[in-house]
């Protein structure tokens, strides 16, 4: 029976489509399972889950998905169909790439190893975590074996998260940030012992955790994330959960000793939020209704975090109302100084935790491990020494243990190499698309000094959010930026704010 295009298209639609209601219904249960599931529903969740996703993937890699891609081999590509055939297409033959031993082997590994690492960092012993993690890099150098690649396998990892990426090309992203960072990071640490350490105190005191919550409700509606799809819930770690573009839920926690954990996490993950809640709605219940890639949708949060939340041009409006908020312990600390506070430079040994200046050199550490892991030059037991030594050599700090050092981030024991890097992939292009935003349109900056964000988001939205995944990420910055990734805006960013935090120009 031959059926024309078109209609084969809709039938491949519908396949679609149902694969989506799936993967949709398995986010709600995940969401649910991080905030306000009883602790009874554990192991029925799983098994929820489990079912859920064995029937989303049973119908991509199907041999009816299969013949419906192929015989639209050869669509038009600049067109939405053409894309939503294209990445359908990936998504397919990434799937049916890895045996199904493969699959079910890293799922398995993956459940022992979350735990194991948890006890493993509590208790601060390597040698715990040690034989989950080589399991885990054996099956994922085995799946990079099957996914393929052209240069090194790591490039299998990468295109996971960050379609197109390459060591290669990452290696240089990291010598051009690290020649940029570490010069200047050295000017600022002297600069710190001269001044006097401790400039995030102000930070620190009675934050009440209510009007922690309705300010920084206050300012991401500001921003322009729609609550009428979306809403704010308490979770351990922050998380963004696209549901679908109607439905873009955020979490935070609350330190009410601190204040900056809460308010900037929701910053960042309303940035997740807003980009979701842009997509196209065509793009519904297709493939394409997501973000380009990790590192296009953390742009989109490093953005409204730093590049807008850090600035001082936001704080000139709003802190004022922020001081209202909290007469006690900011009542008396002026603008100038909450500015210096939100932006002190610390090199510490917690990422999550690290400054914009510093970031990027925690990830370059993971990066080099990583690539050193899949190249064999470096073994599992010789990772925390390898650990101290590059935190001393880009830091000049010493994890006080390995819980704070090489245990720290729980990635690795859910088997994903390849991601760390779309974190400063993401730094690097929040600057390049907010300075091209500025230059078309000139007047951002001075309406994020009025609290006015429309004209930025409605950029955002025109050349980045609504394309969802329809085009790779590396397409979609040189169609909106006109190059390539570039580290060069980002340095000189960091250079021109921290030079004048520090002083560092005299
Ligand atoms: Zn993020």
């Amino acid at each position: 029976m031959t059926r024309d295009p078109a209609d084969k298209l809709r039938l491949l639609r519908e396949r679609l489509a149902t694969i989506s209601d799936l993967g949709a219904a398995s986010l709600t249960l995940t969401w649910d399972r991080q905030t306000y599931m009883p602790e009874g529903g554990v192991q029925g969740r799983a098994e929820q889950l489990a079912t859920l996703n064995r029937l989303a993937h049973e119908m991509l890699v199907s041999e009816e998905t299969g013949g419906l891609l192929d015989a639209l081999r050869d669509p038009d590509p600049g067109t939405d169909d053409g894309a939503l055939v294209r990445v359908a297409r990936r998504d397919h033959e990434r799937a049916t790439k890895l045996p199904s031993r493969l699959v079910e082997e890293l799922s398995r590994s993956r459940s022992l190893a979350e735990p194991a690492w948890a006890r493993a960092r509590a208790e601060s012993d390597w040698d715990a975590f040690a034989p989950h993690l080589e399991k885990l890099l054996a099956l994922r150098r085995e799946s990079a074996e099957y996914l393929g690649y052209e240069d090194h396998p790591y490039d299998a990892m990468l295109d996971l998260f960050e379609p197109g990426a390459k060591k290669r090309r990452l290696e240089t992203m990291f010598e051009e940030l690290k020649a940029g960072t570490l010069p200047l990071l050295r000017g600022i640490s002297g600069a710190a012992n001269r001044n006097g350490r401790g400039r995030d105190a102000p930070l620190h005191g009675d934050f009440d955790e209510a009007r922690q919550e309705e300010f920084g409700a206050a300012m991401i509606t500001a921003f322009g994330y729609d609550w009428s799809r979306g809403r704010q819930d308490r979770t351990v770690h922050p998380f963004c959960v696209g549901i679908n573009p109607g439905d873009v839920r955020i979490t935070t926690r609350f330190d009410p000793q601190w204040l900056s954990p809460a308010l900037f996490a929701t910053f960042h993950e309303a940035g997740h939020a807003m980009y979701e809640q842009g997509i196209d709605q065509t793009f519904f219940r297709t493939p394409l209704d997501r973000g380009a890639s990790m590192g296009m949708h953390e742009s989109q949060s490093r953005l409204w975090e730093n590049l807008v939340g850090r600035s001082h041009a936001f704080w000139s409006h709003y802190y004022p109302r922020l001081q209202e908020t909290f007469p006690g312990p900011l009542g008396t600390v002026d603008l100038e100084t909450f500015y210096q506070a939100i932006n002190a430079v610390e090199p510490s040994e917690i990422r999550v935790e690290a400054d914009e200046m510093t970031y990027n050199l925690h990830i370059l550490l993971r990066f080099e491990l990583e690539v050193a892991l899949f190249e064999d030059s470096l073994s599992v037991a010789e990772m925390p020494a390898a650990w101290n030594a590059g935190m001393e050599e880009y830091l000049g700090v010493t994890p006080e243990n390995d819980a704070r050092g090489v245990l720290q981030d729980i990635h690795w024991s859910a088997g994903l190499f390849g991601y760390f890097p779309t974190y400063t992939i993401g730094n690097v292009l929040s600057v390049q698309l907010f300075e091209t935003a500025v230059e078309d349109e000139p007047r951002i900056p001075e309406e994020i000094g009025n609290g006015e964000f429309g004209t930025l988001l409605g950029w955002l939205r025109e050349k980045v959010h609504r394309h969802g995944r329809k085009y790779d990420p590396e397409d979609l910055i040189q169609a909106t930026t006109g190059r390539p990734l570039d580290t060069a805006p980002y340095l000189k960013y960091l250079k021109t704010k921290f030079g004048a935090l520090y002083d560092l120009n005299r």
